[in-house]
């Protein structure tokens, strides 16, 4: 069994380590929270909960919670950290790892040269083999990836061009908005262009992302040049063979992010998740060689599955099929619904 550490129980710490937890060749040692809140009081039923440094020792023990050391404790025990620590903080963790000569797995708010390799399992799975630092791409990296990749492989891509409608903030944040504005990225192309690039290879990549106000997922609108023509039956045939792609109607309901969403409410999924891109098969239009589409994709959870492929990759754990078809079965991932 993998002995992983969670440094950081956010919104993707929280989810990584309950996805690790029940897999079979791994188990959560430790996970590492900063501050005494309710978050701190559930997981500290589920886990052993370490703190960053010896600093807040107190607040912990006032409020009752049973911590069993700090993060220099964890990661001796541990043999890889998986980290979930907010965007930046990990290239600030990443000395302390090196001192600890212990491999990690860096979350998508990292620059990519943070690691030796980013990863997506469906677009570069291999590339992570044996490497001691792997950054798995951002939530909607991942999610345009995940589309990608079977078309690239199917009939190989030429351009691609994506507008993201990004999701304001996550349910369980009140600090941020925006509340009443659509914000676009200034900068062109946005981050994702390039970030796409490291898992998908060196293909002409353009997005552009706006920010709306709202929390339940980012909706991608994507247009792809095939280096071979597809019709958008045979597009949906190619996803049909990936799990991590859910095709999705609005002929019985699913119009909108509210009812995907709902949708995985109904399934009665872990936190109400959805790993899987939903891509609605009535966006999906070819005209020759080019493909349209419109996706959505669950930001809190999508990366889930990715992290656990990484750890599999990285310690040579099992090939990408055994390891992509163990994290799919753990976490119900492409249960044939409708
Ligand atoms: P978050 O703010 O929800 O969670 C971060 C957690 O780390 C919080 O519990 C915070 O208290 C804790 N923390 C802060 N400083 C710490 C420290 N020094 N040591 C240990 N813990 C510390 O953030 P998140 O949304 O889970 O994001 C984590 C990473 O995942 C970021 O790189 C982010 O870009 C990436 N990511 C986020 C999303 C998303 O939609 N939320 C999706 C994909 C990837």
């Amino acid at each position: 069994m993998l002995k992983v550490a969670i440094n950081g129980y956010g919104t993707i710490g929280r989810r990584v380590a309950r996805a690790v937890s029940i897999q079979d060749d791994m188990k959560v040692v430790g996970i590492v929270k900063a501050h005494p809140d309710y978050v701190s009081k559930i997981a500290a039923r589920e886990y052993s909960l370490f703190l960053p440094d010896s600093s807040g020792i107190k607040a912990f023990q006032e409020a009752g919670i049973k911590t069993a050391g700090t993060l220099d404790n964890l990661l001796d025990e541990a043999e890889v950290v998986i980290d979930c620590t907010p965007e930046g903080q990990g290239e600030m963790n990443l000395p302390l790892y090196k001192k600890h000569s212990i491999r990690a797995v860096f979350q998508g708010g990292e620059e990519p040269d943070i690691a030796e390799a980013s990863f997506n399992a469906y677009a570069n799975f291999d590339a992570s083999s044996g490497k001691k630092y792997v950054r798995v791409v951002s939530c909607n990296t991942t999610g345009l990836a995940r589309t990608l990749a079977p078309l690239r492989d199917a009939r190989g891509i030429t351009r691609v061009s994506a507008t993201l409608v990004r999701r304001a903030v996550d349910q369980n944040d009140s600090s941020k908005g925006p509340i009443n504005a659509i914000e676009p990225s200034l900068g062109f192309p946005s981050h994702h262009a390039p970030d796409l690039k490291t898992v998908l290879g060196n293909i002409s990549v353009e997005t552009v992302a706006i920010k709306a106000p709202t929390t339940l997922m980012h909706v991608h609108s994507v247009e792809v040049n095939l280096g071979k023509e597809a019709s958008a039956s045979e597009i949906l045939e190619i996803w049909k063979n990936y799990r991590r792609i859910m095709p999705v109607s609005g002929k019985d309901g699913r119009k909108s992010t509210a009812q995907v969403m709902d949708m995985a409410r109904e399934m009665g999924r872990d936190r109400s998740d959805l790993y899987e891109i939903a891509v609605w098969k009535e966006s999906v239009h070819s005209s020759g060689s080019t493909i349209r589409y419109i996706q959505a994709v669950h930001q809190e959870s999508d990366v889930v599955p990715e992290n656990v492929d990484a750890l599999r990759s990285m310690f040579q754990l099992s090939d990408k099929e055994q390891s992509l078809a163990a994290t799919d079965q753990k976490l119900e991932i492409g249960k044939e619904l409708f």
